[in-house]
């Protein structure tokens, strides 16, 4: 098995006491080596779904786009249902900073 990460970052507020930050996020999809290559995961199909949920949580209050308290569990949740039609899809990692993230597999969310 091969793991093959999409990285992006948004900068958006959340919390309570409303602070802002650079989040840097990263899509995880597993799938067999075939021609050594990843598997069945498609980068021109992949890359403008993931930028479509970037898009929505980039420049603003996250907690009033996943409606619900912004934390790092909730936010890669979001994203885990947002894409969950994705075949391969493993995990999201959601880092706050940069020295803790947090990781949410896919069969967590289901
Ligand atoms: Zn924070």
């Amino acid at each position: 098995m091969a793991r093959l990460c999409i990285i992006r970052e948004i900068n958006s507020a959340h919390g309570k006491h409303i602070h802002g930050h650079t989040f840097r996020i990263e899509i995880n999809f597993v799938d067999k080596l075939v021609n050594n290559m990843v598997g069945n995961i498609d980068l021109h199909e992949i890359n403008p779904k993931i930028d479509e949920v970037i898009k929505k949580l980039d420049k603003t209050y996250i907690d009033d786009v996943i409606q619900t308290k912004a934390t790092v569990e909730n936010i890669a949740s979001y994203i885990i249902k947002e894409l969950k039609d994705q075949q391969n899809l493993y995990s999201v990692i959601v880092y706050e900073g940069k020295n803790q993230y947090v990781e949410v597999l896919k069969e967590e969310v289901e």
